[in-house]
This record gives structure tokens, sequence and C-alpha cells, in this order.
């Protein structure tokens, strides 16, 4: 089956607003194995909205729609379709109904443009609006499937999730299907990770292997085709276990929702250990970034922003002639800020960074970019360097990200007693 996706949105085409609605759409078709092939973005306009829809017809078993389905004189999908599957406008006493309660429910009074959503294309389904007025269009053709929703994101995943998933799951049973699976690994090399998978033949009968690197490790991805939702799967389980067998070790986690917080957070609560951290570049994004995980009270005990050289002496104890000799940025006072989070707490392990986010403040010495992260615990003290080449913003997560890799670095030695020259 080959689906695929339009979204109308002129304000998408003028770079005022994200195309998230196609994101959401296209993970949601992956959810039931019809990954879509094709994303087509056009304006408001009803030439380049016909031209769009003939070409998917031909294209495509299955077409969705965003955009352009409201009450407005800008609005114009509902027409164009009627217009396309030659189809008339006709009064919907039923949808005049469920907009008129919902204005009900909220002591709206009713006006002339709401009573238009009333014109339907006879023939067409309905789909529900929980978030708003505007009803989707639902039409079923000789085992094709179209489907239009407003552009508003929630009116729009609402309709996805409750009315066009289950439906087309339902439809697409016993059909040709595309399974993924992500297996998150961690500090090994693309290229090293290639090598040590020597049965990528054996893999790639089963499913389609790809590297896709980034600095936080590399996925591997795994895509399988199947006659069906189960064929597919176990294509998927077999591959999996083939690339288990020879880089198992590496796999910190699996997954589309994987976060490096969350294996923080597992390998402290399998210790029963608590982290604390002190953070300076930052600025608390750390520990941020950590509490955002439901149930990280369990394991993170606190953390301090001490931005100020004064603070890190105050807070954390810092001696200020180490401050004074080798710098605020330096691999002494990284070590000497975690070492006073975990004299000053409660904690197992203390993580902290202290860098130069930039833009300004770099010198020759001390570019715009480096940062020192300190990892402490009761028997080790130790630091890590990195120098990071972007923006202030992304200088700051990849600094995060950093400091959770050298947790997970300390925490399972095993991976690097297996490749030392990489971590
Ligand atoms: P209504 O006119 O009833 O509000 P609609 O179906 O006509 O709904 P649009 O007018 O196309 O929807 O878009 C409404 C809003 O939804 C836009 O202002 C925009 O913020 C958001 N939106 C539209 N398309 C997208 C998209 N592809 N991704 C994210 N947001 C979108
Ligand atoms: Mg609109």
């Amino acid at each position: 089956m080959t689906s695929e996706i339009i979204v109308i949105a002129d304000e998408v085409l003028l770079g005022q607003t994200l195309d998230t609605n196609s994101h959401f759409i296209a993970q949601q078709m992956v959810g039931i194995g019809q990954p879509v092939n094709t994303v087509t973005v056009i304006g408001d306009d009803k030439d380049v909205m016909l031209t769009a829809f003939r070409e998917a017809y031909h294209r495509s078993d299955v077409v969705l729609i965003t955009g352009g389905l409201g009450p407005t004189h800008d609005d114009k999908t509902k027409e164009v379709i009627a217009r396309f599957f030659d189809l008339p406008i006709i009064f919907r006493n039923d949808i005049l109904e469920a907009v008129r309660e919902r204005f009900k429910e909220r002591q709206l009074p009713l006006n002339d443009s709401t009573r238009e959503q009333a014109q339907f294309p006879e023939g067409a389904t309905p789909i529900p609006n929980r978030y708003g007025s505007a009803p989707g269009i639902w039409i079923e053709r000789e085992g094709r499937f179209y489907g239009a929703m407003p552009g508003i994101p929630a009116e729009m995943k609402s309709m996805m999730t409750d009315f066009v998933i289950p439906r087309l799951r339902k439809r697409c049973e016993g059909r040709d299907t595309t399974r993924f699976r992500s297996l998150h690994t961690f500090g090994i090399m693309e290229s090293t990770l290639f090598e040590m998978l020597d049965n990528r033949e054996e893999i790639e009968q089963n499913a389609k292997l790809a590297f896709l690197p980034s600095y936080k490790g590399v996925i591997l991805r795994l895509t399988a085709h199947g006659k069906s939702l189960e064929a597919a799967n176990e294509l998927l389980r077999r591959a999996e276990r083939l690339v288990r067998d020879k880089v198992g070790s590496y796999i910190i986690g699996d997954g589309e929702n994987f976060s490096i917080e969350e294996v923080v957070g597992r390998l402290l609560r399998e210790r029963g250990w608590k982290l604390v951290t002190a953070e300076s570049c930052t600025g608390g994004l750390l520990s941020k970034r950590l509490t955002d995980i439901p149930g990280s009270s369990d394991w993170f005990e606190r953390g301090w922003v001490t931005y100020s050289n004064e603070s890190k002496h105050e807070e954390l104890g810092v001696p200020a002639e180490l401050i004074e000799k080798h710098g605020a940025v330096s691999p002494e006072v990284a070590e000497a800020m975690a070492e006073g989070a975990l004299r000053r707490s409660k904690g197992n392990v203390a993580l902290s960074l202290t860098g130069v986010a930039g833009p300004g403040g770099g010198t020759e010495e001390k570019p715009v970019g480096l940062v020192y992260i300190g990892y402490a615990t009761a028997s080790t003290v130790m630091h890590k360097r990195h120098i990071f080449p972007d923006k202030r913003d992304v200088n700051r997560e990849r600094s995060a990200t950093a400091a959770l890799m050298l947790l997970l670095d300390q925490f399972q030695p095993h991976i690097r007693e297996r490749a030392p020259q990489l971590i």
C-alpha cells in the first residue's frame, strides 16, 4: 500500500509555521506499518490543489491532507475535494447539530460562517472534530482512502488517532507492511560498528540495515517488509538478534522514544545511587533534562547553578585561589566543582560543567565551545575536555549530553574494555 501527505498551508511556504503536521502523520503511519512515500506542501490555491490531488490519486492508495478546512474564504479544501471527486455539496443537519452542541457547551452564538461547516460533500464521511467545529472529510473509493483534516495541530492529531489510524489499521490487515526498529549504540564509531557487523548479508536477508550517526551515538535502524504485520515483525526480530550477536554490548537502548537521560536514570536506579549536578555554562540545562524524566526524584538529588566565581566558592567550596590560578574554565575547577557538589550533598555521584558557551568570551587559549566536565564519586575524580564548534544554544545542549555520556562511560566500563580507543 502506498501513502502520502499533502500539506495545504501558505504559512508553511512563507516560513512562518513549521510543518509539524506531516511529521506527526508520518509517525502515525509508521506505527501501522505504512510509512508515507511523499510529502507535498502547497499553498491555498485551488488550481495547485487540484493538480496535487490528481498526482496523488495516481500515485497512492492513501492520501492524507491537512489544512484549509475552516470556515473562512481562504479555506478551500472542502470545495476542491468535492470538485475533484465530483460530489455535490449538500446541507447536513447532523453536522449542524454537532456544531451547535459544541457552541452551546462553550456558550457561544452560532454565526453564519459556522453554519457553513454543515455544507458537506455528499457521500463522504465527516470525521468528528473534538477540538474545533470543522469536521474532517473521509472518502473511500475502490480500496483507496482519502482523508482531509484541519491544519490546527490539535484538531488534526485527534482525527488521526481517533478516526483515521483505527480505520486504516483495519483496512491494512493482511496487506504488505513495513516495520522499523532503532537500536541506539554508544561509545563506538560508525566505521567500527560497520566492521564488527560482518554478518550484514545475513541481516539484510531479513531487514535493511542503516547507520544513522549523531553526536549522541550511532543508531542502527532496521527496516523489514513483510506480507503482514506478524511477518514483518518476525523478520525484524531475526535481524535484531543477528545485530545483537555482534554488537549487543554497545546497544544502550531501543525504540523511537529512547533518551540518554532515561538510560542514566536506569543505571543510577540499578545501583541505588543519587546524582548531583553543579553547572556553570549550561545554567541548569543538565538538571532540567534529567528532571524531565518522570520518577527522577528517585535518583536525582540536587543541582546547583554556580555561574559566578563567588558562587562556585560559596556554594561548592571551590578554593578562590584555584579559580584565580587556573581560571573558572579549567580541569581543576571542573573537578573541584564535582567534588564540592558531592561533599555538600547526599549524592553518590556528581557531574559538573564549566565552559565558554559563546558567542563572546573566547580567547586563544580558551576558545568558544571549550567545556570541562567533572565527574566525582567517593573513589574517583576525573574530568573530560571537549570543544564544541556550534552556536551557544547547541553548545549548551551538547555539553549537557556530553556530561551524561561521561557518566554512562564510567558506569559501563565493559564497553570501554572492548573498545579502549573510542572513549
Ligand atoms: P481553521 O481555519 O478552522 O482554523 P484550517 O483547517 O483552515 O482550520 P488552516 O487555516 O490551514 O487550518 O491552519 C490553521 C492553523 O494551523 C495555522 O495558522 C497554523 O498555525 C496551523 N497549521 C496549519 N498547517 C500546519 C502544519 N502543516 N503544521 C503545523 N501547523 C499548521
Ligand atoms: Mg483556516
